[in-house]
This record gives C-alpha cells, sequence and structure tokens, in this order.
C-alpha cells in the first residue's frame, strides 16, 4: 500500500499536457492564462493628474502664499490641453492630461479661487511631480503586464480591459464525467426499498467539482454487472476525465477494476495509505484519466479534495491547486488506531493567536450527517495512536472553509 503522498507523486507524473483554448476576457475569472499578455500602450497614456486642484510650476508656488493668473482648464477627456506658461495656473481635474509645461498639481484643499475664477492663491508650497502620475509609470508600450501560468482575478480582468484583450489564451477546463455504482443504490426521487439507498455520492462529487469550477456529466448508477459497469464506463471514457464512486473494495460485485483491464486501463495505484479511503484507484488510458474513489460517502469526499483536485487543478494550470493547509491546536485528546494517515473532520477558528481544531465525533466513513458540521480536515500523522489536547497538528481547510458559519 502506498503512502499519500507517493500517491500524489504518481498522479503528478502521469498528467497529460495541459490544453489551451481561447475565451472572452470576462469568462476568464479563476482561469489561468496560457500566455503573456503585454501593455500595448503605455498606461497612463499621459501625464495624469491624480487630484483635483491646479496645474502649476512647482517654482512658481514659493515662497507662498502665491496668486497666480487661472490661464485655462483641463479636464478628464476634455482634449490634451495647450501648455502651460511661466507664473501661471490651469483648473485641473482627476484624470485630466497635466499640461505641458506644468509639473506639479496643487490640490484644491491647498487653494483659494477668486469668485470670478479668473485668479488662485496657493497657499502651501508643491514640489515638481506632486500629484501627478507621470506617463508609463504603471506600464510601459511592450512589457508584459500578465505573464503565463498567473491565476485570473477581478483585478486581472481590469487590466484585460485596460489594455483591449477582448479575448484571451487559457488553459483548458477537462471535462469530468461521475458515475455512481451500486445494485442498492436509488436515485434521489425514489422511495428506496428496505434494502436500499439513495445514491448521494454522484451529486456530493458534482458540487465539489462546481466549487472548483468544473462542469460535470453525470452519468447515472451502473449496477454491480460488468455488463451494465462497462456500458457506462465506456460512456464516461468519453470524457477527460472519469470519477466513479463505490465497486473498489474487495468485496465479490466490486468489479470496477476487472472493468478497468477489459479498457485496458493501466492501473496507476488501487490501494492508498488514507483513512477515509484506502481503496482509492487511480488509471488511465493515453489521456484519459479515471479516479475509482470508495462508496463510502466521507471517503468520497476525502479522496476527491486529496487526489482529484490537484489532477483538475494542474490540468487546467495551476501551480498549487491542493487546498490550504496550517498548523492549529488541538482541543481535545484524540485516539486513532495507528497506519493511514487520516483526514479527520473538525470545525476549525481563529483564537486570538493561532487556529485553534475542535475534532468532531467521527462515526465511520458513512457519517456524512456528522460531517456537515466540519469546515476542515484535521491529519492524524499515521505512526500516531493518540494526540493530545493543546498539540499542534496539520490542518486542511475545506474548500468553503471561509464561507461556512457554525
Ligand atoms: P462500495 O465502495 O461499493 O463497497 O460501497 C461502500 C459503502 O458506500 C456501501 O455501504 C455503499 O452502500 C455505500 N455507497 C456506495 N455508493 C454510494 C453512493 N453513490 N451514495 C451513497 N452511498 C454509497
Ligand atoms: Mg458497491
Amino acid at each position: 500500500m502506498i503512502s499519500v503522498e507517493e500517491a500524489l507523486r504518481i498522479l503528478r507524473a502521469h498528467l497529460p499536457a495541459p490544453g489551451v483554448e481561447t475565451v472572452d476576457f470576462r469568462s476568464s475569472l479563476g482561469r489561468v492564462l496560457a500566455e503573456d499578455l503585454l501593455a500595448n500602450s503605455d498606461i497612463p497614456p499621459f501625464d495624469r493628474c491624480a487630484m483635483d486642484g491646479y496645474a502649476v510650476r512647482a517654482d512658481d508656488t514659493r515662497p507662498a502664499p502665491v496668486e497666480l493668473p487661472v490661464a485655462g482648464e483641463s479636464r478628464a477627456g476634455g482634449g490634451m490641453p495647450g501648455s502651460l506658461a511661466p507664473g501661471r495656473a490651469v483648473s485641473i481635474m482627476t484624470g485630466a492630461p497635466v499640461p505641458p509645461g506644468a509639473d506639479a498639481v496643487v490640490v484644491v484643499e491647498q487653494c483659494r479661487t477668486a469668485a470670478d475664477k479668473s485668479r488662485v492663491a496657493i497657499l502651501e508650497p508643491v514640489s515638481c511631480g506632486d500629484n501627478i502620475a507621470p506617463r508609463g509609470c504603471e506600464a510601459r508600450a511592450g512589457e508584459p503586464v500578465l505573464r503565463k501560468g498567473h491565476r485570473v482575478g477581478p483585478a486581472e480582468i481590469a487590466v484585460m480591459a485596460t489594455f483591449g484583450y477582448a479575448r484571451v489564451d487559457v488553459y483548458r477546463k477537462p471535462t469530468v464525467a461521475i458515475l455512481a455504482t451500486g445494485d442498492e443504490l436509488v436515485e434521489v426521487d425514489r422511495q428506496p426499498r428496505p434494502d436500499q439507498i439513495r445514491n448521494s455520492n454522484a451529486y456530493c462529487l458534482a458540487a465539489q467539482l462546481e466549487l472548483l469550477g468544473f462542469p460535470s456529466d453525470y452519468l447515472g448508477i451502473a449496477r454491480d454487472t460488468r455488463e451494465d459497469l462497462h456500458r457506462k464506463v465506456a460512456a464516461g471514457l468519453e470524457r477527460d476525465i472519469l470519477i466513479i464512486t463505490g465497486g473498489v473494495s474487495m468485496g465479490e460485485y466490486d468489479l470496477v477494476r476487472d472493468v478497468f483491464r477489459d479498457f485496458d486501463l493501466e492501473i496507476l495505484f488501487n490501494k492508498v495509505s488514507i483513512r477515509p479511503g484506502k481503496p482509492t484507484v487511480f488509471a488511465r488510458k493515453g489521456d484519459r484519466l479515471v479516479f475509482g474513489l470508495p462508496g463510502n460517502p466521507i471517503s468520497a469526499l476525502i479522496t476527491f479534495e486529496c487526489f482529484v483536485r490537484p489532477v483538475l487543478g494542474r490540468l487546467c494550470g495551476m501551480m498549487s491547486p491542493e487546498l490550504p493547509r496550517m498548523k492549529g491546536e488541538l482541543l481535545r485528546d484524540v485516539r486513532q488506531a495507528p497506519g493511514r494517515t487520516a483526514f479527520l473532520p473538525a470545525w476549525v477558528s481563529w483564537r486570538e493567536d493561532g487556529w485553534v481544531v475542535d475534532p468532531l465525533p467521527w462515526k465511520s466513513s458513512a457519517d456524512i450527517i456528522g460531517f456537515t458540521g466540519a469546515n476542515a480536515a484535521y491529519i492524524f500523522p499515521k505512526h500516531l495512536d493518540r494526540m493530545g489536547r493543546g498539540e499542534k497538528v496539520e490542518i486542511m481547510f475545506l474548500p468553503d472553509f471561509f464561507v461556512r458559519q457554525r
């Protein structure tokens, strides 16, 4: 059985190269740029006034106070102004071009304008460059403003708009299909027989994918027969990534691995030293990747976050798509059988100067109801069987950590 770290190494070593597509810049939010974007002009494109006031020559404001005749106006979008003659001032607004000849702007609060606006008294002296953003101070034409590999957020969208990049190259999102398996499963709108349960994993996984920004196709429930599994896996292999839940443990009707062999899928691992989630399978056929996640709901949820998320993230160009990890202080003694790295539910909060970890009761890897109280998983090292209150433990924030409420 391989460790979690080894599983992650294997995953990384078998990823196809990310694809590239061109999208409208507004839909690039959350994507990763696949090209450098260069400034196609200086920004600002002219010496830009940063405050409302008067454009002057700094030398003309000394010794203050001094009174200057007002020789005109420059306003935002009002055309390029003519030059400022020595000993004069031009009324100017934020965002307007500074007239040639002026080298500073006096803010309006430091001025007294005559009633007829023909003269202005400057109350305090200014220095050369005050309140002016010189042409090109934010970007020079030709220099890169956004680099390939950069993740797009709202500020990046603004940069694209600034330089008129209406379409941009980003890494393509792989297409994903979800397949549930199990003779005991019925759909959400059905009344289960006494020996049946409703399929919840497919919807949980679809929601996890959605939080990550991935649409998915749901292929339904495959029955525990080789024929039905075969048919539905075939449909799943038309997508870049197929996520299957259930049917990967050692039971007589756990046929997923057998079906992988029918398709000549190369199984890269089929057991990981993780709790919950030991029987996780990762397989590949060419550029198609297939995950066989265990059927227990928390096993599926945790193994998705640990193994599927980093793969999907890297395939669309992210450098470190793993969920963020921190250390926090345990509020309680906890015990575990040693042997596997355990990801256990916790409520993590900030207290004074650090994260504190409230471990939640843990019934089993099927206890999805208990898990709804968690905003994080704390990571119980595999060589330990107990950890004490006050000890530091590693925590993995769940994707919606910052919006959850207790
Ligand atoms: P398996 O991995 O197929 O052996 O399933 C392990 C446990 O998870 C069994 O109790 C299944 O009934 C349950 N299970 C499997 N698939 C699902 C699913 N899609 N939704 C909810 N429970 C499931
Ligand atoms: Mg099953």
